[in-house]
Parts: C-alpha cells; sequence; structure tokens
C-alpha cells in the first residue's frame, strides 16, 4: 500500500466525546468554600480581527492592506498568503491573569458557544461574529493523555504526552478549523444570501470529511471535488452520508484542485482549501489548550505531525499569543515532522507559515519513512494507543530525537496526534497480517488460527504460556 495513499485516507468513523483529561481549576481551600469570582464578560465588540498579508506578518513591518473578515478574500494584492490579524491593543487592556480566568471558567460548560474548546476562546478567534451565527459541534477540549509506558519503555522519558486532537466529531483535528470558516461563511450569507451559495473543497480525506459535516450542520450546500478511483471507501462516506454533492473527476488531486479554483472564481462558491487563514484561528486553540491543560505550564516541546504545514503555524500562533498577552512566559520549541517520500505533498501550501513558526521557537523539522512510521505505530498501539499514520510520523520522529539527544530524557514533550486511529484500519490490518510488500512488519501481532477443539486450543495456550513464562 503506499503511504501516501495511506496518509490521506480517511474513513467511516464518527466519534463524539466530550471529556477532557485535566481541567485546570483553582483548588479549594479547606476553610472557605467561596468559588473564585468569574471574570466579569467583555462584549465581543470590544474586539476585533482583520486579514493583512501574512508577509506583513512575518517581516514584523507594518502594511496599509487590510481587509474585513467580511470579505471573501484569499490572498493579498501581490498574490501572497493572508493572515488574521487581531487587535492586540485592546486583548492587552486585560492582563493575562484574566485571561487565564476567563478561558478556565469555561472548560466543560455546556454553555453557547463557549462549551466549544474553540469557541472557549472566542475572543482571540472571531471576535466580532454574533453567537447566533456559529456553526459548532462543541468540538475541541480534547484528551491530553500521559503515554506513560510508551515514553518509559521505548523513549526512557517520563513526560511523554499525546494532545488528542483527533478525538473529535469527524475523527480529526480540522474540525477545529472548519468551525470557524463555516461560521464565518454562515454569517456572510446571512449578510448578503446571494454572496455565497455553497461551499467547495478538494481534499481526499479529513477536510472533506469535516467540511462536510459542519456544512451540513448548518445546512450550507457542500461540494466536494475528488478524484476518480484514487481514493477508498472510507475517504468518501463521510462526505456522501453527510450530504455533500460529491463530484468524482477523472484526474488527480492537483487536477481536482486546479479545477476548483477555476469554479469558484466563477460562482459565488466560497473556497475552503487549506490556504484559507480562518482555519488556523481555530486550529490555534488547541495550543492554548494544552497550556490549559498544563495549568498554564509551558512544555519543552510540542511535536506536530506535518502536510501542508498550516498547523504548525497555527500552533506557534496559539502558543505566542498566549505569550505576548502574558498567560505564559515563554513558548515551547515546536518539532515538525514530515513524511519521507518521492510522493509527498511536494509545495506545501504553507511553507512560509511554517518557517516563521520554526524561526519563532528555535523550531526543528525531522522526517520519517513508511516502515518507521509504521512500526511506530505499532509499538505505540501496544502501549494502548490507536494512532493514526501521521502521529507514526511524529512518533518515529520523536524516537530520532531521543537517539540523537536533542529532545532530552527530562523534557517534557507533547505529540500532537492528528486523527482518529479507527480512521486508518486497514493499514493496521495489513501491517499485522504482515501483507505490506517490502516490510519487515516486525511489530506485527498475528491472530492465530485454531480448530475448535479443546487440544488444539490448550496447544496453543500453551506454547504462549511457555513463551511468557
Ligand atoms: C491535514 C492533516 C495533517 C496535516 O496538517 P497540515 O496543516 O496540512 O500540515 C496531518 N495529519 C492529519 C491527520 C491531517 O488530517
Amino acid at each position: 500500500m503506499a503511504t501516501a495513499q495511506l496518509l490521506n485516507s480517511s474513513s467511516s468513523f464518527l466519534h463524539h466525546r466530550r471529556s477532557l483529561s485535566l481541567i485546570s481549576c483553582t483548588a479549594t481551600s479547606p476553610i472557605t468554600t467561596t468559588p473564585p469570582p468569574l471574570p466579569r464578560p467583555i462584549p465581543a465588540t470590544e474586539f476585533s480581527a482583520r486579514y493583512v498579508p501574512f508577509s506583513s506578518i512575518s517581516s514584523n513591518t507594518p502594511t496599509a492592506e487590510s481587509y474585513s473578515l467580511d470579505q471573501v478574500i484569499y490572498r493579498s494584492s501581490d498574490g501572497g498568503l493572508l493572515d488574521v490579524q487581531h487587535d492586540m491593543a485592546a486583548l492587552r487592556r486585560f492582563d493575562g491573569q484574566y485571561w487565564r480566568a476567563l478561558f478556565d471558567s469555561r472548560v466543560g460548560t455546556t454553555r453557547w458557544p463557549h462549551g466549544s474548546g474553540v469557541w472557549s476562546k472566542k475572543e482571540w478567534v472571531l471576535p466580532g461574529i454574533h453567537d447566533s451565527d456559529i456553526v459548532s459541534a462543541f468540538e475541541g477540549n480534547s484528551n491530553l493523555f500521559w503515554a506513560e509506558r510508551f515514553g518509559k519503555h521505548f523513549l526512557h522519558m517520563s513526560d511523554l504526552w499525546v494532545k488528542h486532537c483527533g478525538i473529535s466529531h469527524t475523527g480529526s483535528f480540522k474540525d477545529l478549523g472548519m468551525t470557524v470558516l463555516v461560521s464565518q461563511v454562515n454569517r456572510l450569507r446571512k449578510l448578503n444570501p446571494r454572496s455565497i451559495i455553497g461551499v467547495g473543497c478538494a481534499s481526499t480525506g479529513d477536510t472533506s470529511a469535516a467540511f462536510s459535516a459542519y456544512c451540513a450542520s448548518a445546512g450550507i450546500p457542500s461540494i466536494v471535488f475528488l478524484p476518480a478511483n484514487r481514493i477508498s471507501m472510507a475517504q468518501l462516506v463521510q462526505p456522501i452520508a453527510n450530504g455533500a454533492f460529491v463530484l468524482s473527476i477523472d484526474t488527480d488531486f492537483d487536477g481536482c484542485m486546479k479545477l476548483i479554483k477555476q469554479i469558484t472564481a466563477e460562482l459565488p462558491i466560497y473556497l475552503a482549501n487549506s490556504l484559507n487563514s480562518l482555519r488556523l484561528e481555530g486550529q490555534k486553540t488547541a495550543a492554548i489548550e494544552i497550556l490549559q491543560q498544563f495549568d498554564w505550564e509551558v512544555p519543552d516541546w510540542v511535536i506536530v505531525p506535518g502536510g501542508n504545514l498550516g498547523n504548525i503555524y497555527a500552533f506557534y500562533k496559539g502558543f505566542k499569543m498566549c505569550e505576548e498577552l502574558g498567560l505564559v512566559d515563554r513558548i515551547p520549541r515546536l518539532a515538525e515532522t514530515t513524511f519521507a517520500s518521492a510522493i509527498q505533498i511536494g509545495d506545501p501550501v504553507s511553507i512560509e507559515r511554517a518557517v516563521h513558526a520554526l524561526r519563532g521557537c528555535e523550531g526543528i523539522v525531522e522526517e520519517a519513512g513508511e516502515e518507521e512510521l509504521m512500526d511506530a505505530m505499532a509499538l505505540a498501539d501496544s502501549t494502548g494507543m490507536f494512532v493514526c499514520p501521521h502521529t507514526g510520523v511524529a512518533l518515529a520522529a520523536l524516537m530520532k530525537l531521543r537517539r540523537s539527544g536533542t529532545i532530552a530524557a527530562g523534557d517534557r514533550a507533547v505529540v500532537v496526534s492528528t486523527a482518529h486511529g479507527l480512521k486508518f484500519t486497514q493499514a493496521k490490518i495489513d501491517y499485522h497480517s504482515g501483507r505490506i510488500p517490502e516490510m519487515e512488519c516486525r511489530h506485527a501481532n498475528r491472530p492465530v488460527t485454531v480448530k475448535p477443539e479443546i487440544g488444539a486450543v490448550m496447544d496453543q495456550l500453551n506454547k504462549l504460556l511457555s513463551r511468557t513464562r
């Protein structure tokens, strides 16, 4: 199986979970039981955000070019990337203590929209949007898991954590960005019903799954462009089930992308691809959430699996905002991990964003190949996890970084798990049955076929027991 395909594949898995591993809260003293006062609510109109050219952010030069978030625009005047810039002066009128208390007060509630991990940080995400325009499945608030056995056993690390961003509505972190993009589209359609008749995306996997679910939830028509005969049932099923208009086109992924760009230039169809900077605003909340789950203690490393490299920048942006607004006094180093293959994404959309992020945090890049990622995934699963291949790349890269001493045994490191492993069952089955060409599958756990007779079963169990004794 080609791993590039495997890395892009998604499946029928729909997972609903609203749980928190560590909820930071103020310890109640045994003498007084008065709860701490909740922060004064602030009207969202005190804050604002706009699009600016990303180049003005990365070069730290002020720009006269900016656009309202209510405009439909994907690129700056010179064809570059855009970025959502917040009015930091307005946000700075409240100190770090204030923001920490505000965010902590919203965790785990059912209050609309703050019960969502993304919208609990609404003032930092899309401050201007009306609560009733928000399209949310209460995404975020994902589990931060102490990977004790994997860390100690395979890495000699005792402070290794996995942020399970894939334990989410459609099974990947793409939900975090899509709630923001679709909410803004929902707002634009209410402001002017003719402005956007639908939303389009060309993606084989997690993006189209998140995209079609959020559009369906808001009743917005969604159109998915997919390369015919190149994607699995698992990748198709979420958009189909969510009622997307699925166009199967006799071309490859790049061909679909080119067509959808032409179409969105002609028709009032909004483009939901990865250059869209709105999505990063939602994704950055996962970084804030990590700090919050550690009671605002900063980990040493955060390891992020990369593809088009938007998410690495989103994490950087989330951490950086927390530092700039005084919630923490430093930021973690980021390690961006990539899949090494001849057929990987050759031209990541967000490369400039990633370069800026890595420069700003003494970040590093590490890669892993197909066999390394499959082995790492199997080892992680053998300690009770169930990770996706992207997370396998991150874990394999982490093993290399430990071997080279770049990441030390005592460091606190967080691996970002980007999708749910249940989206990738075929890859795991292939590995465990040793069916992957030119791969040793050295951690395969093959099921044993046995006759329905006590003697035969006993023989097998005796063999097992003599091995473990
Ligand atoms: C989209 C995706 C990535 C890559 O994210 P980028 O922002 O493109 O770098 C990694 N893992 C999974 C599971 C994804 O769906």
